[in-house]
């Protein structure tokens, strides 16, 4: 018997919750609390009577403590699956803390007002979840995330030491309109738009965005452009991998979003500042989401296929050894399944995952922890049985 607590509902919670569902012997009761409750409503309405689960809704602001808190004394969850956006993370974390509930999350937080990417602030709080016995599972999407477990899992099997990782993030799906953003367009744009840098030495390479390009062929995709982006998981990895030189992460463009974006860009509209209109203060890209399109809406229209994975070089016993460790995902078939995109499911497997291996205690150690720090081996069982099958290349084309 567990409890689980689903915060927010839009397109990665909604895999979470369809996963949770398939997932009945784990999670025979969730709660799905988020802004809008109409939303929870109509998925719980969706659910009801093809699943064992039995589900309950809330209205929340998961920027109010007290409110998530008094929340949590009513429904008494075991865990908090937080896939609501990354400025509630802290509010969320805390009202765990207050009331003893593991928490997973899928993205680090971020201040509202800067951009900045990076885990200071969720690790702060590693001594206060010890000292209450509940654990943080930081970064449990796909990237970060399964890209974590896929470098624990290396690390732990095929190597001594790693010393470059690459990690590539390719959608090759299409969508049919001109431009949208796969997940919160918020969150995306202000990802793509930031400086883009690397780890080398032990130090950060900041490049201008979109700078560097390269171009791969993928497997079961073909060849793609590929640009370096700043990633929040290259701060965890080059902590917890032994032996790393260099980690960079790449992700792929068609030219029509490059286009857009640059000019979107090139007018203010992508600005996180807010400004005056017609006496009223507004922040233009939150205006510009607004008229974008609703990533929950691709599911039915996008075709195509994901493929994210890690190139990985080092040594085992001496010699040199290189791997590739992918999965690739067909959209059309995310949505027969669940009703999304491919970029939904590819996170909302691994949340519901995560969250399995603590409930399950196959993961333990209370703390902040980033995912790559547990033992891959039973959460790579899992992706192959809940949705997302990996492969494996000791021979891959590596990346110059
Ligand atoms: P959506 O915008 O589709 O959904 C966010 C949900 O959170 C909405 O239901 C929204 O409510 C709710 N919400 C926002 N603010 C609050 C609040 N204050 N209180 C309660 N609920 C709130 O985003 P996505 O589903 O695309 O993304 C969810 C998370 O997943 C993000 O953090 C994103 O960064 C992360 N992500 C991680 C990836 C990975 O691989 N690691 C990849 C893709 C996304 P409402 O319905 O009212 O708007």
């Amino acid at each position: 018997m567990s409890k689980t607590l689903i915060i927010g509902c839009g397109g990665v919670a909604s895999v979470v919750i369809h996963k949770c569902c398939q997932n009945s012997e784990v999670f025979d009761d969730i709660m799905i609390a988020s802004r809008t409750k109409s939303k929870c409503d109509a998925i719980k309405e969706k659910l009801e009577g093809t699943t064992k689960t039995k589900i309950s809704t809330a209205k929340v602001d998961a920027d109010n403590v007290q409110e998530l808190v008094a929340l949590m004394k009513e429904y008494k969850p075991d865990i908090c699956i937080n896939v609501a956006l990354p400025y509630q993370d802290l509010h969320i974390m805390d009202a765990c803390l207050e009331c003893g509930v593991d928490y997973v999350d899928t993205a680090n937080y971020e201040p509202e007002d800067t951009a900045k990417f990076e885990y200071s602030w969720q690790w702060a709080y590693r001594e206060r979840f010890e000292k209450a016995g509940i654990t943080a599972l930081l970064g449990s999407g796909f990237d970060p995330g399964v890209t974590g477990v896929f470098c624990a899992y290396a690390q732990k099997h095929y190597f001594d030491e790693i010393h470059y990782i690459d990690i590539l993030d390719c959608n090759a799906g299409d969508h049919g309109y001109p431009f949208a953003t796969n997940f919160n367009p918020e969150i995306n744009i202000r990802e793509v738009s930031a400086k883009g840098s690397y780890i080398e030495n032990g130090k950060w390479v900041e490049t201008e965005p979109m700078e560097i390009k390269r171009v791969y062929n993928f497997p079961e995709i073909g060849e793609k452009d590929m640009y370096l982006l700043h990633h929040e998981e290259l701060e965890s990895l080059a902590l917890n991998i032994k032996g790393i030189k260099r980690i960079r992460f790449f992700m792929t463009f068609g030219q029509s979003y490059l286009t857009h974006l640059k000019c979107l860009e090139d007018v203010g509209m992508t600005s996180i500042e807010p400004i005056n209109y017609n006496g009223m203060e507004i922040v233009p890209l939150q205006f510009l989401k607004a008229v974008l399109p609703d990533p929950a809406s691709l599911g039915p229209r996008t075709k195509g296929k994901t493929n994210i994975g890690c190139i990985m070089q080092g040594v085992k016993d001496g010699k040199p050894v290189n791997y590739y460790v992918y999965n690739v995902c067909v959209h059309e078939e995310c949505y027969a399944e669940v009703g999304s995109q491919a970029i939904s499911y590819t996170t909302g497997v691994p949340a519901m995952i995560g969250a399995m291996m603590l409930l399950t205690k196959k993961w333990d150690k209370p703390g902040v922890h980033n995912i790559e720090e547990f033992d891959p081996d039973p959460f790579m069982d899992a992706l192959n049985k809940w949705g997302l099958p990996w492969k494996e290349s000791f021979d891959p084309e590596l990346v110059d």
